[in-house]
């Protein structure tokens, strides 16, 4: 694997975007050189694939950079200065995004996940940060076998329960049913084996069946003058085949969308056209037609569904889309935000800036590096704009109709409860949840009022800072305590949580000193 070999995946690419990708491959390779995965090939593999995986879904060079990158500051002697003398602001900004990402861990209840996966978002600041996250968790569970039997679980679960959900929002499909599919065998092992069996005995020869209706339908589109498409199937993922199955108390025969085949074709107006074409061919199962072309699911996806009978005894769902639609359902925002990043003119500098661009609002209540006055310029072309799915424009604004869309998952994330509260971690990557404002003396009472009432230092994100330090999102915090170190009444002036507060005066008074 080298730098040519995600190079070579763009259609075009400038030297200069050629340049950095090379120089991010180079740099990784080096800094990495000593460092093995589980199964023992060099750790480059692992960049490699990630930044293969970004080239793929169509993200820019610095992305593409930026995944090469992304485990430099906290595997090797990189430092955050030299990404940034090196690679400048914007690719600094990724990465250590994903750093921060690293200490969000699955502890396994169903509540704390939700808050878990608003706090993905939330702290990812810039959608690319989760992308990157995204591509890397990938890779991870395509090398999974290799992990220690022991991590195995959690990190499947983590995988199904955090980042599987944080796809589907985002209208990834592609990413989500790769994740749910490798995931699946881990966590529900017995299931997982049950329903290789139920798709054993059906699906054994889905492949060449359904190779030759395609041939048929193809042969029809093109005599009817619809000369300019793309057909392909698929069948159905074994995770959401589970889901399915458990449905319909595990009768195969009733699932009509196991085998499916796609029908790729320029305008919306093919679309239906060739929906009417099928439905001549073959017997289409009453109300099974989906128009979500007209009526987009929640996350965005639109295509035309039918389900047909075909005379060689086969059920099968046939989704009709344009190309756009198509990429858009296996991309989701990443495809919105690739095409966005193509746009951008100029040095970038705030990252932030991008997401913030496409999204006017949507982080504004979480705390933000300060702006080096050296943003990028945009220029407002209004074919771009169309360009951007309603779902995606909506996000941020406030009216929410109590159904679950990606607008208002996104949009949760700054509802009062989002934007009064921080999520910081401690070392070991558990999240506390405290009102903006919150110091590490908070911090260290919510963790235990032993600890508030010794604490000698406190480091954020590994640096020493005084007490009244402002915490900010996705900060790490540790506090040394030392048996003789006691609360001051000094620190009731900047505390803001109650419980501290609380707990300070018990001290206070206990030891005589509140006076
Ligand atoms: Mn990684």
């Amino acid at each position: 694997m080298s730098a040519r070999d995600i190079i070579v995946i763009y259609e075009k690419l400038s030297d200069a975007d050629k340049a950095l990708i090379e120089k991010a491959f180079v740099v990784a390779e080096k800094a990495h050189a000593t460092h093995t995965r589980y199964s023992g090939e060099p750790y480059m593999n692992h960049l490699a694939a990630v930044g293969t995986k970004l080239a793929e879904m169509g993200m820019s060079a610095r992305t593409v950079a930026a995944g090469l990158l992304h485990d430099t500051v906290e595997d090797t002697d990189i430092t955050p200065e030299y990404l940034l003398e090196e690679f400048g602001e914007e690719i600094l900004f990724l990465v250590e995004g994903v750093t921060k990402l690293s200490s969000v861990r699955y502890y396994g209840s169903d509540r704390h996940n939700e808050s878990l996966r608003k706090l993905l978002i939330a702290t990812s600041q810039d959608i690319r940060v989760l992308i990157i996250k995204l591509a890397d968790r990938l890779h991870n569970m395509q090398t999974l076998q290799y992990v220690p039997a022991e991590k195995q679980l959690r990190i499947a679960r983590e995988t199904l329960e955090i980042y599987v959900p944080v796809a589907h929002r985002l209208g990834m499909g592609r990413i989500r049913k790769e994740l749910e599919d490798l995931a699946f065998p881990y966590v529900y092992p017995e299931e997982a084996e049950r329903v290789q069996k139920v798709l054993k005995t059906k699906a054994g020869k889905a492949t060449e069946l359904l190779e030759r209706e395609r041939k048929i339908l193809q042969k029809r589109l093109a005599e009817i003058g619809l000369l300019d498409f793309k057909t392909s199937y698929r069948v159905k993922g074994v995770y959401s085949l589970f889901h399915k199955l458990k449905r319909k108390e595990w009768d195969i025969s009733a699932v009509y969308d196991l085998m499916a085949m796609r029908v790729v074709v320029p305008t919306v107006e093919d679309c239906y056209r060739t929906l009417g074409i099928i439905h001549k061919l073959w017997r289409p199962l009453p109300g099974r037609v989906k128009d979500y072309i007209a009526f987009p699911k929640p996350n965005g996806y639109q295509s035309l569904h039918t389900t047909v009978a075909t005379p060689n005894g086969i059920i099968l769902e046939i989704q009709i889309r344009t190309e756009r639609m198509h990429h858009e359902s296996e991309f989701g925002v990443a495809s919105h935000i690739s095409y966005k990043e193509q746009t951008q003119t100029g040095k970038t500098s705030d990252g932030k800036s991008l997401f913030g661009s496409l999204i006017p609002s949507l982080f504004r209540p979480f705390s933000r590096p300060k702006s080096t006055g050296n943003e990028i310029k945009r220029t407002k072309d209004s074919a771009h704009s169309e360009k951007i799915p309603r779902w995606i424009a909506q996000i941020g604004q406030i009216h929410s109709k109590g159904k679950s869309t990606t607008a208002e998952f996104v949009e949760d994330a700054q509802t009062d409860f989002f934007s009064k509260r921080i999520f910081v971690f401690t070392p070991a990557g558990d999240v506390v949840d405290l009102p903006v404002g919150a110091t590490p003396v908070d911090f260290a009472y919510a963790i235990h009022s032993e600890v508030g009432d010794h604490i000698f230092g406190a480091k954020v994100n590994k640096k020493l800072v005084q007490l009244d330090t402002e915490l900010k999102n996705g900060d790490i915090i540790e506090i040394e305590t030392r048996k003789s170190s006691q609360p001051t009444a000094k620190w009731l002036s900047f505390v803001k949580t109650s419980v501290a507060r609380r707990k300070i005066k018990a001290s206070l008074e206990e030891n005589g000193t509140s006076s």
